[in-house]
């Protein structure tokens, strides 16, 4: 007898959804947030906008003023610009717009596992080059494969989730000199490395950056996301995007959070960095733990430890971290992002007792 779930593809029925256990925790460090909520300024004056705004009426269709902030804020040109619910549907129209049967999708591993997710539901087939023992990219067996398969697209995390390895411009354009296909960056952490490609988007009518304000905007709640590629790109892309994917409200709070971004937010990005250094050295010093240099605002550490044995320990003293021991290569690891400086004090002193007390 047939079952519903017969009618759904073989290759989702095998994928593991994508999802998150729903432990709780006072120290919150398992989805590289920003830790601190968004500044109070911005709250204001987006709650102020909004207040002399009817809620009855429709974003505008193609939100203008949007694009147009984005553009100055990410130094492209606002008809190159998309604006979505979130990176993640932007990764979601890209690839539906791109990706079917016989198309192929190029990931290096282990990395962000919506690329892979995606791709697959959509029926493409996924080519994974692994990152190098030092969790780097391996850029000339990306390069290799990329002459060889000729994926019609290639998607690289630049700083890389979970590793937070970036891939430096000249390589960057080894690939995008090999490739006939879209090279995707997904830059949702650029801001904690203080490195961007946007402008070898001048270079490469190929090039694709995604970007998020979940991250160092500190605006995770909200869902906004943004795409920035040649114009012919976006027009495409943009065709499978839901007519107004993005609500007012997070329109507003996106158009101020750029206005307000030097003095508002820029300082907290600047402490989440200093903040990361001082974990890395502190979390070094202990027996058992190697964590791994990151450019972005969370690291991976291998530890002595069984991944899962760290992550009970820790939220037993009320810290959540993220567990990535399922990752290709990452079978000793765990993750944490960096939090506020008395969130990272109780996290070294809880990391310290459970590593020197066995
Ligand atoms: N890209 C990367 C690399 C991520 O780590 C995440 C979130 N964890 C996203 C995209 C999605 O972010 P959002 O949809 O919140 O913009």
């Amino acid at each position: 007898m047939s079952k519903p779930t017969d009618t759904i593809k073989p290759a989702v029925r095998a994928l593991r959804a994508y999802a998150l256990t729903p432990h709780r925790a006072s120290v919150k460090i398992n989805q590289n947030e920003n830790p601190w909520g968004a500044p109070v300024r911005i709250k204001e004056e987006t709650e102020r906008r909004l207040a002399e705004r009817k809620w009855s009426r429709y974003p505008d269709f193609i939100p203008v003023a949007l694009h147009e902030a984005l553009a100055g804020f990410g130094g492209w040109k606002a008809d190159g610009v998309l604006a979505g619910n979130g990176s993640n549907e932007l990764i979601q129209a890209l690839l539906m717009v791109s990706v079917g049967k016989g198309k192929r999708v190029l990931i290096s591993e282990p990395t962000f596992t919506l690329y892979g997710q995606i791709a697959t539901v959509l029926d493409g087939e996924v080519i994974s080059v692994p990152l190098n023992f030092n969790l780097e990219y391996d850029v000339e067996s990306l390069r290799e494969t990329i002459t060889n398969s000729q994926p019609d697209v290639t998607i690289i995390c630049s700083p890389n989730n979970p590793t937070g390895c970036v891939i430096a411009d000249d390589d960057l354009r080894k690939l995008l000199g090999a490739a006939s296909g879209l090279v995707v960056i997904d830059e949702a952490y650029h801001e904690f490395s203080d490195h961007s490609v946007v402008p070898l988007l001048n270079e490469h009518a190929n090039l694709v950056v995604l970007r998020t304000f979940s991250k160092a905007m500190a605006m995770a709640g909200l869902r906004i996301g943004y795409l920035l590629a040649a114009p012919e790109l976006t027009r495409e892309i943009g065709k499978a995007l839901l007519p107004y994917n993005l609500n007012v409200i997070s329109q507003t709070a996106a158009e101020v959070a750029i206005e307000l971004y030097e003095t508002e937010l820029r300082p907290l990005v600047q402490k989440i960095t200093q903040e990361r250094e001082r974990l890395f050295s502190e979390l070094k010093k202990l027996g058992g733990l190697a964590p791994v240099r990151s450019r972005a605002n969370f690291m991976v550490m291998r530890s002595r430890l069984k991944p899962r044995t760290v992550f009970d320990e820790l939220l037993e003293r009320d810290i959540l971290i993220r567990d990535v021991s399922s990752y290709p290569m990452l079978g000793d690891y765990f993750r944490l992002s960096v939090g506020t400086p008395e969130e990272n004090d109780k996290l070294i002193a809880a990391l310290g007792e459970i590593f020197n007390e066995r």
